[in-house]
Order: structure tokens, then C-alpha cells, then sequence
């Protein structure tokens, strides 16, 4: 029973470390660490083996019982070979002050799983659910059977069947219990992302629709102006402003189209830092056709060098969602004033609207999956998206609104880097 407890004890310091990074440390530090966390892995899992092994259940002839097992797999499988390398030097390091022969169990035993593990880590990222609770429960179950084994070759003693089927049924349920919550929490970020990406295509079809509009426009101009030219009649004076003025237009489409195309085209994962100015004029370039078709006018007062960091293309993302909904609340015209400026350690982007405003019920159900009142042509995504960047670039979002009046977003951003200078752009 002491045998028991203790591996439950184990157990729950395991649960309770794993999910707590995965759910808050590994989500906040998304946008400050690059690409991937594997000093993060190493470190949980290092001090999960820490401790396990000094809550382990002790045996009188030098062997302990504990489940340091489970981070010495799962976190060579998440972190790589140098963190399994790492984790196996800590689980030596940490059971030999208890010395007895275990010591030597131990060695080996871990030394085996190390390189089965770094072996295997490649194909294990790659399998499904499945797959992977299988790879995890027989690499337990191989260790299980090879500590007994060679426990009984070097102490001569015969296995004592209690403790191996307790040790065995309890590491077995737990790499379960553990390799099970780590993929759900995995899989729900994958889910996540998506919802992210969906809620994009549905914008960039959207768009799509007034940018046809928009880029037929200059074309027409165009148009226009070369069968002038065609006119012999035309002296040199005219003929060349026809011209430059045909350039200009096809030039403005061409604009039109490169944007629309570069905000299409799927971004690869980048955090650094980047001007929330930049991103806002981007984000206007991209709308202006949608504004126009709503006759709604922007004006924008934005502060020069307002730095943050994330990723610009989520960042540009929240832009449009805000700012397309901003159009979507004014059917029949008014004006949208954003404003980017510095207030202590964070950057503010407000963006005001004179639009139809919502009630303080409808306010609460901001950012609720689905939450729409427009029937089929909200997607109730867009918001979505917009919360879950701002809190993971450790933002905030704060929303005034008054029906019939307009409503107000304002997000707060921490500051990367702040140089001083304001830009107009009307
Ligand atoms: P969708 O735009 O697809 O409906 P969103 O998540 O972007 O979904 O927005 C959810 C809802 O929030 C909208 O349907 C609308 O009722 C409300 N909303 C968002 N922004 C504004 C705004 N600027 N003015 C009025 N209502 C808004
Ligand atoms: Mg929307």
C-alpha cells in the first residue's frame, strides 16, 4: 500500500506540473519564446524526475520505486535527443546520493529507454493519439519488466510479484493518464489555430468581393484614357498626361491586388518585433475598398514608432476583424477614427466607430465562439481570434459602446521598444 501511495503522490505532482505549463506558462510565453520550448520541457520534466525520486517509495536493500519515468519519456519525445540526454544525467544525478545497487538498475534501465527515446522521437511526434499511448505504455512496460529483471540478477532475491504487478499497473495507468492530457491539450491548440485560420478565409472571400469592385474602377479610368489617345487630333501636352495619369491608375491596381494577395497567402509563424503603425496602414490599404462600399470614411492619428512584439500577421489579423466589424456596424456610412498611442509602459490602439453601438448584454458575449447578429453573414469568429491574440501578445481589450451612438475598442499592448515622432495618414 506504501508502494501505492507514493506513485500516487507522484502521479498528481506530474498531472498538476504538466498541465499547469501547458495551459499557462507554454500559451503566455508563446510570443516571447521562439519557435519551439524545448529548455521549457527540459526543465518541467527535470524537476518532475527531481521530484519523484525524492518522494519515492524507499525499499530496505537499496531500491526505490517512483514514476520518474514518465517525464524521462515524454519529455525526450517533446523535447528531443539533448533533452533526453539531459533528463538521463538528472535522474543519475539525483538517485545516486541514495546509493545501493538500485543505482545500477537505474543506469541501465534509463540508459536504454534514453536511446530507445531518442531514436523513436521523430516517428512518435508523428503519430496519432493512438499510436502514441501505445509507443509510451509498452516503453513503460519494457522498463518495468527490465528493472524486476535485473533487480533479481543482482540481488538474488526472487521477485516479490506484489510490488511488480502494483509497480507495473500504476506506471503503466499513469503514462496513460499523462501521454492522454498532454495530446487533449495539444489537440485543442491545433483546434484553436484553426478556428484562427478559418475565420481568415472567410475575411479574405469577403474582401474579396469589393476588391473586385475596387480594381475595376482604375481599370475603367484606364480605359478611358487610352481611346482618348487614339484621338490624332492630341497635342503632346495632353497625350502625356493621358498617359501618365493611365499609369497611376494601373499602378493603384496593381497595389490593390498585391495587398490582397500578400494577406491571402498563408503566413508562416514569425514572433518579433514590429511597428503597430506599419500594420494599421496595411490593414486600411486592405479595407479601403470594403470602407468605400459602405461609404464609411477612416481617419487615423497614429504615433511614429510604437513597437510591440508578436506576430505582425495576427497582429494585422485583430486589425481587420475590428475594423471590418466597425465598417459592418454602419450600413449607411459615417467615419471610423483610429488612434495608436503611447500611454506609460504599453501602447494603446483605439478604434471608434459611429455606428449602430451595441447593448451591454451584447458587449458580455464579445468574443464568444459563434456570438453573431448578423445570421448567415457573421461567422461569430471574428472576435474569436481577436481575444485570443491579444491576450497571447499579453494585451488587453477593453469595449465601449452606446446603441445608435458607436462603439469604441481599445487594445493595450505591452511596448517592445518606443522611439518618439507622429504620423498622419488620412
Ligand atoms: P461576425 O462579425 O462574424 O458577426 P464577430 O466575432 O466579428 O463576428 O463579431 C461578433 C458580434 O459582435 C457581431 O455580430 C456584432 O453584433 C458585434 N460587434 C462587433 N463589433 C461591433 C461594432 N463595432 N459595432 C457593433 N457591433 C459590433
Ligand atoms: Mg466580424
Amino acid at each position: 500500500m506504501g508502494l501505492f501511495k507514493d506513485l500516487l503522490f507522484n502521479l498528481i505532482f506530474i498531472l498538476i506540473t504538466t498541465l499547469a505549463c501547458q495551459l499557462f506558462v507554454i500559451d503566455r510565453l508563446r510570443y516571447v519564446l521562439t519557435k519551439n520550448c524545448k529548455w521549457l520541457v527540459t526543465c518541467i520534466a527535470g524537476f518532475q524526475i527531481l521530484f519523484c525520486i525524492a518522494f519515492s517509495y524507499r525499499e530496505t536493500n537499496g531500491f526505490i520505486f517512483d514514476l520518474r519515468l514518465i517525464p524521462v519519456i515524454l519529455g525526450g519525445f517533446y523535447g528531443g535527443p539533448i533533452t533526453s540526454l539531459l533528463l538521463f544525467i538528472i535522474v543519475l544525478l539525483t538517485r545516486l546520493p541514495f546509493g545501493g545497487n538500485g543505482i545500477w538498475v537505474t543506469f541501465f534501465c534509463t540508459a536504454g529507454i534514453t536511446l530507445i527515446v531518442c531514436f523513436l522521437h521523430k516517428l512518435y511526434q508523428s503519430q496519432n493519439t493512438r499510436k502514441k499511448l501505445f509507443i509510451a505504455t509498452s516503453l513503460a512496460t519494457a522498463y518495468s519488466l527490465s528493472v524486476f529483471i535485473l533487480k533479481n540478477i543482482l540481488t538474488d532475491q526472487p521477485i516479490n510479484m506484489a510490488y511488480a504487478w502494483i509497480y507495473t499497473g500504476t506506471l503503466i495507468a499513469s503514462m496513460l493518464i499523462v501521454t492522454y492530457l498532454i495530446e487533449i491539450v495539444r489537440q485543442n491548440e491545433i483546434l484553436r489555430e484553426a478556428v484562427l485560420k478559418s475565420e481568415k478565409s472567410e475575411v479574405v472571400s469577403q474582401l474579396a468581393a469589393s476588391l473586385s469592385h475596387e480594381v475595376r474602377n482604375p481599370l475603367t479610368v484606364t480605359r478611358g484614357f487610352l481611346q482618348m489617345l487614339k484621338d490624332p487630333m492630341l497635342d503632346q501636352g495632353k497625350k502625356s498626361f493621358y498617359l501618365d495619369t493611365a499609369i497611376e491608375e494601373l499602378d493603384r491596381a496593381e497595389l490593390i491586388i498585391k495587398e490582397y494577395l500578400s494577406f491571402s497567402k498563408p503566413q508562416t509563424e514569425n514572433t518579433s518585433t514590429f511597428c503597430i503603425r506599419m500594420e494599421i496602414v496595411k490593414a486600411l490599404e486592405l479595407l479601403k475598398p470594403y470602407a468605400n462600399n459602405f461609404s464609411v470614411k477612416i481617419q487615423t492619428v497614429l504615433d511614429g514608432d510604437l513597437v510591440i512584439m508578436g506576430e505582425a500577421s495576427k497582429f494585422q489579423q485583430c486589425l481587420l476583424n475590428i475594423i471590418k466589424n466597425s465598417i459592418e456596424a454602419m450600413p449607411n456610412g459615417g467615419n471610423i477614427c483610429i488612434r495608436a498611442i503611447e500611454s506609460g509602459a504599453f501602447a494603446s490602439v483605439h478604434i471608434k466607430d459611429t455606428g449602430i453601438g451595441m447593448t451591454p448584454a451584447q458587449i458580455s458575449r464579445l468574443g464568444e465562439p459563434y456570438f453573431s447578429t448578423k445570421q448567415d453573414k457573421g461567422t461569430g469568429l471574428g472576435m474569436v481570434v481577436v481575444y485570443k491574440v491579444i491576450q497571447e501578445m499579453g494585451g488587453s481589450i477593453e469595449t465601449k459602446s452606446a446603441l445608435q451612438k458607436g462603439t469604441e475598442f481599445t487594445l493595450r499592448l505591452p511596448l517592445g521598444k518606443w522611439r518618439s515622432g507622429q504620423f498622419r495618414h488620412n
